[in-house]
């Protein structure tokens, strides 16, 4: 079988997953009656310090009902240029919520809070849109897994405080982040009106997302959810799978970001100009093929022959992301399928 960097989400359920699903306790959710959906709600909006939590089938529904319920139509939301809200959603702030955004470009997806502030424009009267929200990823997918600093958060917070805007924070793989750099998700949590995580990344749930925030945004994002046709039944199954994969795959991340670190170091011996491995921080390996003859998709259909899936996502950058169901073997293996495929 090929090995599979793709992304993070490739992972199957394990088995003990798999019993810890077939296991579950589950009620009609749309009813509040499955309790394995309402001990997670609650579990995690305890870990980030939010009263309350929301389950969704994905993180793009978690974040979309979040900003819904900080910014109105009409209003803007702003965000990193390459931020997942922006890129990777399908317009859906604008489709279903009449959300308008605008951007600042960080490299490598790096928050520096006077980026987002200098560009804010609150309370714009009749002629210009007004700013209501500003949204940060943590880790930054698309700036290679990297995490952001704290420094920058407090200074974010501060500024919004006082020009009246609220924060959210994508944290698909937020997971990612607490592991490699030691902040808690309380102290995380701190900085931020809503929240979304993902129990699919780098946790290896097949499913499930949740949204944070209070008991009264929760309550109306509830509605929207049931509105947007993702109000779930006896969803505690995937609500278990979710639980299991607090349990056993959060302190494991250490061994991705290792392999991450390890695939880096081989591929910057291989030519130092297609990655710094100093930036690689977590799980994603983002390579700069700049001066390569060749384009990201025609190295990754060669890698793809010789047995190793990778993402290109730009005409000259690909992605590799190590995850549950990639271990110290496969590492070895993709490190000589990508010498090969450097010179040849
Ligand atoms: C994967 C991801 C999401 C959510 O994606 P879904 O496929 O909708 O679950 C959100 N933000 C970031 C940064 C992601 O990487």
């Amino acid at each position: 079988m090929a090995i599979d960097l793709r992304s993070d989400t490739v992972t199957r359920p394990s088995s003990g997953m798999r019993d810890a699903i077939a296991q579950a306790p589950v009620g009609d959710d749309v009813y509040g009656d499955d309790p394995t959906v309402n001990s997670l709600e609650e579990r995690v909006a305890e870990m980030f310090g939010k009263e309350a939590g929301l389950f969704t089938p994905t993180g793009s529904l978690a974040n979309q009902l979040a900003i819904r319920m900080l910014v109105a139509q009409g209003e803007e939301l702003i965000a990193e240029t390459n931020s997942h809200i922006v890129r990777a959603e399908l317009g859906a702030a604008a489709v279903f919520s009449g959300i308008t955004t605008r951007t600042w470009l960080a490299h490598r997806g790096l928050l520096k809070a006077s980026d987002a502030l200098d560009i804010a424009r609150p309370d714009s009267g009749p002629y210009l849109v007004s700013t209501t929200a500003i949204a940060i990823e943590n880790t930054h997918n698309f700036g290679g897994g990297t995490i952001q600093s704290m420094s920058e958060f407090q200074a974010l917070r501060f500024g919004a405080d006082s020009m009246g805007l609220t924060l959210h924070l994508d944290g698909a793989r937020i997971w990612n982040a607490h592991v490699a750099s030691g902040v808690s998700f309380l102290e995380y949590g701190k900085y931020f009106d809503t929240i979304s995580v993902c129990l699919s990344k780098g946790l290896g749930a097949p499913i499930g997302s949740l949204m944070l925030s209070t008991k009264e945004r929760v309550a109306k994002a509830r509605v929207w959810r049931k509105r947007y046709g993702s109000g779930m039944r006896q969803v505690g199954v995937l609500a278990a799978a979710g639980h299991f994969a607090l349990d056993h795959n959060i302190e494991r991340l250490v061994d991705d970001h290792r392999r991450a670190r390890k695939l880096a170091l081989a591929l910057n011996a291989i030519d130092a100009t297609l990655i710094d491995p100093s930036t690689v921080e977590t799980n994603i390996v983002g390579l700069d093929l700049g001066i390569m003859p060749f384009t990201a998709t025609e190295f990754a259909k060669h890698c793809r022959d010789a047995g190793l899936l990778i993402s290109a996502l730009g005409p000259k950058y690909v992605r590799l992301v190590t995850h549950l169901d990639f271990d110290d073997t496969q590492c070895e293996q993709a490190i000589e399928i990508l010498k090969k495929a450097f010179v040849t």
